[in-house]
């Protein structure tokens, strides 16, 4: 059983309903296509705490976090893909840490 969990955009997570990502995990599709034929459930959905100078430890204290809870693979949401400056640094600090994987739904838009 692969346990997973997302941290999304703090300023997209003011308006969103997280429907997205739980409908592309329930179907298997964007990121989660990995998944198919495997179990696998979310046990954490958290946001990134904000914009700001600690923007990156405050995204590695979540994740050391929910690997204290059990979490194996941590997905970077496609919110915060698409429109995060520090994507690319929380991407890489991640990596240090644990599984990670870039996105949750694939892009509504082209
Ligand atoms: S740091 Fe990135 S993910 Fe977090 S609120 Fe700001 S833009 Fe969104």
């Amino acid at each position: 059983m692969k346990r997973i969990g997302i941290i999304n955009c703090f300023e997209v997570s003011k308006k969103c309903t997280a429907s997205g990502c739980f409908k592309a995990f329930h179907a298997r599709t964007g990121a989660f296509d990995r998944y198919q034929g495997e179990e696998a459930e979310i046990i954490s959905f958290v946001h990134c705490n904000g914009c700001g100078p600690d923007a990156l430890e405050n995204v590695m204290e979540k994740a050391r976090r929910m690997k204290e809870k059990g979490v194996d693979v941590i997905h970077l949401s496609t919110c915060t893909r698409s429109r995060c400056p520090m994507y690319a640094a929380f991407m890489e600090a991640l990596g240090y840490q644990t599984e990670v994987e870039g996105f949750t739904h694939a892009k509504k838009k082209p």
